[in-house]
């Protein structure tokens, strides 16, 4: 080989859930991983914190201790909703634990980014990647940084880059991969507040009849997610739909907390802890291709939020892991054809796994933007226990394949009618 001695097999660009992910199984099966952040931690992010049982396992699998000070777990979901309250618990199947988790996202993304330093990964807080380099072919050979407080330019360069830079993105826009319009987008806004009666609920509680100042019923629910440090994470996240219009999100979240009892803490500013802050939520695959001139795109670099509950750590962590499996094989063979071969196979095993799933969820969306279905889930469907089971299932993709019971096997044959989507290979659909 000419030329100068790479940075490191692997650049990741993003230590969040997803860079940290694939940095760490990386680093462990001893790949030479340099994974690049433009902040230094602890740092904020806006979220709402929660992490269902999908999410859990990803934690299990990089060995964190989930029951070491820090976290706080819950066992389920609360749906409130035209004045009913329904609990559903977590299922208990066998390829997920049976508990979610609370953590904000100050402490938690700092978590996994050690983790994969610990692993082996080296990690360079401070380093804002602001261009790609390229060859004469357009391929990615690495990237260039703003580094330090003074923004010192460093290039770093390696045969494989991630993208795992969140949902702007900034390093796919530059090499020409950009979001597909007709794809979700939901917006949501978060705050902190204090509240000793709510911070150590067992479940996260969902509020299913968000209603606009108008009286428009709008697609997406408000949350309380305890965090066991005496703070709640209250929030609201709505689909960006045509049909019912554009909606002041931000304008939203107090009109709804004044709904809440008081004795929870949650009116006006005296209980608040920071500010209210919001942030898109990429869904549905909103950016293809996830593989493109030797990028690999990760978590909502890749639009990789489950449309229908707005979770997006969990299919972050599980790209992350996924091109940690693939790239180790393309790097054992030469530069070229070969290497390429695997590399192209990420996009195809995302579809595999994901596509099926993400197209139902695209549909269901598409539906919560009508009243009438609306109407139906949050007036009608939340008086039952066994819908409402099933429907955790479907929505937070928690069902067992193959199918450990009657449930699973009905959320798996609804998801395995739609068809793949083709977009998502390369192929046009
Ligand atoms: C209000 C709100 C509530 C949410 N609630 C939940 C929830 O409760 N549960 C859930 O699972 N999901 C939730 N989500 C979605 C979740 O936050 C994201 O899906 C998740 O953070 C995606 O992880 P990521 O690693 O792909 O991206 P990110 O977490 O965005 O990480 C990207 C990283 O890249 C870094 N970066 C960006 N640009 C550069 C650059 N040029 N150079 C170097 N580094 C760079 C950033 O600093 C950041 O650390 C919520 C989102 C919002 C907006």
């Amino acid at each position: 080989m000419t030329g100068p001695r790479p940075t490191a097999q692997v650049l990741v660009v993003g230590a969040g859930p997803a860079g940290s992910t694939a940095a760490y199984h990386l680093a462990r099966q001893g790949i030479e991983v340099a994974l690049l952040e433009k902040s230094g931690f602890p740092r904020e992010k806006v979220c709402g914190d929660g992490l269902t049982p999908r999410a859990v396992r990803h934690l299990v699998r990089m060995g964190v201790d989930t029951s070491a000070p820090g976290w706080s777990r819950n066992r389920g979901l609360r749906f409130v909703s035209r004045g009913v309250t329904l609990e559903v618990d977590w299922p208990e199947g066998h390829s997920f634990p049976g508990y979610g988790l609370t953590r904000t996202r100050h402490d938690f993304d700092q978590l996994l980014a050690e983790r994969a330093a610990a692993a082996g990964a080296v990690l360079h807080t401070g380093t804002k990647v602001t261009a790609p380099l390229r060859d004469a072919a357009g391929r990615i050979t690495g990237v260039s940084a703003a580094c330090g407080p003074d923004g010192a330019a460093r290039d770093f360069s390696a045969p494989v880059v991630i993208a795992a830079d969140g949902v702007a993105s900034r390093l796919g826009l530059a090499m020409g991969v950009t979001r597909l319009g007709k794809r979700p987008v939901g917006t949501a806004v978060r705050r902190y507040y204090r509240s000793p009666a709510k911070h150590q609920d067992p479940y996260l509680e969902s509020w299913l009849d968000l209603r606009r100042a108008d009286g428009q019923i709008l697609p997406g629910y408000s949350w309380i997610f305890p965090l066991g440090d005496g703070r709640v994470n209250v929030g609201l996240g709505v689909l960006n739909d045509s049909r019912t219009g554009t909606t002041d999100v931000r304008a939203m979240l107090a009109p709804w907390l004044e709904r809440t009892p008081g004795e929870w803490g949650l009116h006006g500013e005296e209980q608040a802890d920071g500010p209210l802050r919001g942030a898109a939520l990429p869904m549905g695959f909103n950016r293809l291709p996830h593989y493109h001139q030797g990028l690999l795109l990760i978590g909502d670099a890749g639009g990789m939020v489950n449309p229908c509950n707005g979770e997006g750590i969990a299919y972050a962590m599980e790209a992350g892991e996924l091109v940690a499996d693939l790239v180790p094989q393309a790097l054992s063979r030469p530069a070229g054809p070969s290497r390429e071969r695997v590399l192209e196979r990420y996009p195809r095993e995302i579809a595999t796994r994901l596509g099926r799933y993400y197209r139902f969820g695209r549909v269901f969306s598409s539906l919560m933007a009508r009243p009438l279905f609306t109407s139906l889930v949050t007036r009608n469907a939340v008086r039952s226990p066994v819908v409402m089971g099933a429907m955790v299932r479907l929505l937070s993709n928690l069902s067992d394949r193959p199918g450990a019971d009657a449930v699973d096997h009905l959320v798996n044959t609804l998801v395995r009618v739609f068809p793949r989507d083709k977009e998502l290979t390369g192929r046009p659909s």
